[in-house]
């Protein structure tokens, strides 16, 4: 049997961070994945192709219905999608091939397998070639992240029916696209699509799209999209679809009525559930909740000694920067130090056009805990460089405390708000108030600007409002 100090089950955002900070650490890691290449489900099939091919699809957009009104006429504008794919290949491949660089920079071992876990300190590991190894590791990660959860009466059938990997990589636009769920991945794919030329149609269950944003934003993103061509259908609810040759036609109840649409492809974006399958959790002793989670305490202890779990396999939103932060903290547990993660202030974005970003609390979320706040609302219409940008939808909303001031949500809807929200995030972790912000110079003229005077807005001092 091979010996390691730390073992680390999955090469995700969750997993390579968490070798790297316990190599760092000074102890001897392995790193553990089955699949070829390293960077997990958001490397490969998620952020990062979903990035490239938001970037791309939005010029695409922009140079046929944005540029003339700026003075700049492009001519007859085609798609070229194989070289639009090329293009987000790349880019994945660049950043995984960065992170066989850094295992190597840190030395930390990699083993191409599967992993099964025997107990207390122990892997299996089956190669690809079907050779089996067994690792000793006095500290186990599981970071095996998740999949794409499916709906029991139309399951994937990787062609017609699609998770997000096959929506990222369709050989042709649609001509139609279903959409099941307004979450992040269905509002990202559906937007990279109805932009590239395709009809969408997003079918949404809850009565909001993005269901976990605040619901002014999420409005307000709503009537944007509906404007760049999506259609939306909220409290509809999916009861079946048929296959039939190359089309899906998807049945729904909205509002309680019968209705059916026929499309090319249906993408089903309604959540990820935990992967943990053949990693022998069970035999093992690691308990797993409903749905799948695997239960740990606050050090991301499992059920079973010296083995821990991060990410997407445990409680909290399914986010990369999330994993990343608690492979960092169980590091540092492991290491005998004061490892953790501050989950007040994990930001949240979804990268459509105008970007919803947020921090913290929403209105409604305050209202319901009965929290006594005052609201700060800025919108980009009044900010200098928004306007030059013909960016001007959306707004930046600060939710501080009635009686301390202190900022207890942020949420910005607009151009580039995935950036603007760190400055939120940086706040709340400080503890800052509203006046805090209010007090800080911001460059002028920027779009941070518009966070400035949101903070401002909530005692009723905004400037240009
Ligand atoms: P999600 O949980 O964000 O959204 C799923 C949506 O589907 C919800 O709005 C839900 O109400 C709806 N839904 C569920 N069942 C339905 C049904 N039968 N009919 C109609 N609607 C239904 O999930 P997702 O968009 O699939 O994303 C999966 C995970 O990946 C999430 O945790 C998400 O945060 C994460 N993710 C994050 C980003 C990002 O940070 N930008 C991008 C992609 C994915």
């Amino acid at each position: 049997m091979e010996r390691f100090d730390f073992a680390v089950i999955g090469a995700g955002p969750g997993g390579y961070v968490c070798a790297i900070r316990a190599a760092q650490l000074g102890l001897n890691v392995v790193l553990i994945e089955k699949e070829e290449r390293l960077g997990g489900c958001c490397l490969n099939v998620g952020c990062i192709p979903s990035k490239a091919l938001l970037e791309s699809s939005e010029w695409f957009y922009a140079v046929r219905h944005k540029f003339s009104g700026f003075g700049v006429w492009a001519g007859k504008v085609t798609l070229d999608l194989k070289t639009m794919m090329q293009k987000k290949t790349e880019t994945v491949r660049t950043l995984t091939d960065g992170i066989g660089m850094l295992m190597k920079k840190n030395r930390v071992t990699v083993l191409r397998g599967t992993a099964q876990l025997l107990g207390t300190g122990r892997v299996m590991v089956t190669t690809p070639e079907g050779r089996q190894r067994e690792v000793g590791a006095r500290t186990i990660i599981l970071a095996t992240g998740s999949e794409p959860s499916e709906l029991s009466f139309m399951p994937f059938d990787h062609r017609v029916v699609v998770d997000s990997t096959e929506a990222l990589a369709f050989e042709e636009v649609p001509g139609r696209l279903v959409v099941i769920g307004a979450g992040a991945i269905g509002l990202e794919l559906g937007s990279v699509w109805a932009r590239l030329g395709s009809r969408v149609t997003v079918l949404e269950m809850l009565p909001q799209i993005a269901p976990f944003a605040d619901r002014q934003l999420a409005t307000m993103l709503q009537r944007s999209l509906t404007g760049q061509g999506l259609e939306f259908h909220l409290n509809a609810r999916v009861t079946g679809a048929k296959v039939k040759g190359e089309q899906v036609t998807v049945e729904y109840t909205e509002n309680g009525r019968a209705e059916e649409v026929t499309a090319d492809r249906c993408l089903v974006a309604v959540g990820r559930r935990p992967f943990t399958r053949g990693l022998g959790l069970e035999e093992a002793g690691v308990k797993t909740e409903a749905g799948g989670r695997v239960v740990v305490d606050e050090k991301f202890r499992t059920t079973l000694d010296g083995v821990f779990a991060i990410g997407d396999l445990i409680r909290g939103p399914m986010l990369a920067h999330k994993a990343s932060e608690e492979g960092i903290a169980v590091a540092e547990v492991a290491a005998g130090k004061p490892g953790a993660v501050n989950y007040e202030t994990i930001p949240n974005v979804i990268y459509t056009a105008p970007e919803l970003a947020a921090v913290g609390r929403n209105e409604e979320e305050l209202k319901a805990a009965g929290v006594p706040y005052r609201s700060g609302k800025f919108y980009f219409k009044g900010n200098g460089r928004a306007l030059s940008m013909g960016e001007t939808e959306g707004l930046v909303k600060i939710l501080a405390h009635a009686e301390t001031d202190r900022i207890l949500g942020v949420h910005i809807l607009g151009p580039h708000a995935s950036e603007l929200i760190a400055e939120a995030v940086v706040a709340m972790e400080f503890g800052a108030s509203a006046e805090d912000l209010a007090r800080i110079c911001h460059a002028h003229p920027t779009l941070s600007e518009a966070v400035h005077e949101a903070a401002l807005a909530v005692d009723r001092r905004q400037i240009h409002g």
